[in-house]
């Protein structure tokens, strides 16, 4: 994956450390430059002192003047006085001026000057590598602090690109946190101008994705809202007509079968699609999760009567902010669920824990549970786990575990599904925050 805080990091270190090289390139240049001025200076002083020298000393052939100085006084061919470093021949074909030359292993760099008055020739000699190490070291020392500076102007640009970026790592956060169903505009308390625009574009295009959800949810509404009253109609026209068939008669089961599946997909869509967000939170109130638990198990236990499934309550009073019709009705989809899909005289356990920062209600039965693969699919709308069983030809439509998360997430509470503390089965556990 490809980072803006490396390319940013790594592309201005290396135009810095390109900046000091063609610094250093250009500082080396002109380090040469001057050190030719005031080495050929220093030449030009040597050589007026030579001219001074004695040549009548017998010793004037053989003066010591270090190993990168040398000179000669020639006086036609003949040679009167040099350095004791200096070749037998003359150092350099007797121009005037500066010049190169090579003796002793090394590059000279010479200077000859011809005295009209004593007649003679002077010439003086120094090593160029001497002018390399006073460039060098000039250049070193300007450039060594940059060059170990190199890894703290790192640091420093990591640091200061990182706050750069801090505007964009909170709107990331704040898009990775935004819940699926929280539509609100995206709000930037840290505002900059090239975040701006992303920011209205994101909010531009929540607000389209809302105007689209909001009519799909009023058309469901609406749709079931108005299959109602057909339906109703229709289950008076079976009752009636039920006096005057065989009640038995299979077609006639089937075709009541289907009318009551059909019934509880309406009630289903209806509870689904009936609160906006608005006015479920007006609707909120201070409710106790243990009695209106006891309330939808002795509304519903005729159902685990009749396939003798054993139910158990556990657990205390507990206060939570919540809606009773919502509460309800994800109750009663949890328990219907598990009275539906625990096999007859099976076990149930319904919990109401308190843990602290939130209030636990699990269901928790001893059927045949969840396929892990399946565990996240179950609260997709409509969805249903295909089973051979007999469980798959309940009156169901998918959309019971869709409500219970709707629901949840109204309340703020989070819906988790586990596995039961039995050898099999599933448990639901709905984590409400506790009231304060
Ligand atoms: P349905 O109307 O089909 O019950 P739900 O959304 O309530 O729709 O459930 C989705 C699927 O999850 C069901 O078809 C069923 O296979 C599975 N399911 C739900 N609750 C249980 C449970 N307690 N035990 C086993 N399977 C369950």
């Amino acid at each position: 994956m490809r980072s803006i805080r490396l390319f940013l990091i790594a592309s201005i270190v290396a135009t810095l450390i390109l900046f000091n090289f063609v610094a250093a390139l250009q500082g080396y240049q002109s380090s040469m430059n001057e050190a030719d001025i005031l080495f050929d200076n220093q030449m030009l002083d040597l050589a007026r002192l030579v001219s001074n020298l004695d040549v009548s000393n017998a010793s004037s052939k053989d003066l010591r003047l270090g190993n990168d100085l040398a000179f000669q006084i020639w006086s036609g061919e003949q040679l009167l006085a040099a350095s004791n470093n200096a070749p037998e021949q003359a150092l350099q074909n007797f121009n005037p001026g500066f010049e190169y030359t090579n003796f002793d292993g090394y590059r000279w760099r010479t200077f000859t000057r011809f005295e009209a008055p004593l007649n003679r020739w002077v010439i003086v000699a120094e090593r160029t590598d001497l002018r390399f190490v006073l460039a060098e070291n000039v250049v070193l020392q300007s450039i060594l602090p940059l060059l170990l500076g190199i890894p703290l102007v790192g640091l420093l640009i990591w640091v200061i690109v990182s706050h750069g970026l801090r505007p964009l790592q909170q709107l990331s956060s704040d898009l990775k946190n935004k819940g699926a169903s929280d539509l609100s505009p995206i709000l930037s308390a840290d505002s900059r101008i090239e975040l701006d625009q992303v920011i209205e574009s994101i909010n531009g295009f929540i607000q389209r994705l809302s105007t689209v959800m909001e009519r799909e949810k009023r058309f469901s509404a609406d749709a079931a809202h108005e299959l109602r009253t057909p339906m109703s109609a229709l289950k008076v026209q079976l009752h009636n007509l039920s006096k005057e068939i065989d009640a038995n008669d299979e077609s006639f089961l089937q075709l009541q079968q289907g009318v009551d599946r059909m019934q509880h997909l309406i009630e289903q869509l209806l509870s689904l699609y009936r609160a906006t967000p608005e006015q479920f939170a007006n609707n909120c109130k201070t409710l106790d999760l243990y009695k209106i638990t006891q309330d939808q198990l002795a509304d519903l236990y005729p159902n685990f009567e009749k396939k003798r499934q054993n139910i158990e309550l556990i657990g205390d009073s507990s206060d939570i902010e919540a809606d009773q019709f919502a509460l309800e009705t994800l109750l009663s989809n949890l328990l219907v669920n598990a009275n539906r899909y625990t096999p007859e005289g099976g076990e149930i356990v319904v919990g109401i824990h308190d843990l602290g920062d939130e209030i636990c209600l699990s269901v928790e039965d001893n059927g045949p549970g969840i396929p892990d693969s399946e565990k996240t699919r179950v609260f997709d709308r409509f969805y249903r786990v295909d089973s051979k069983d007999d469980s798959s030809r309940s009156p169901g439509c998918g959309l019971g575990l869709t409500i219970v998360s709707h629901i949840a997430e109204l309340h703020h509470a989070r819906v988790e599904l586990k596995d039961s503390s039995f050898a099999s089965g599933s448990a639901f556990c709905v984590y409400f925050k506790k009231k304060r």
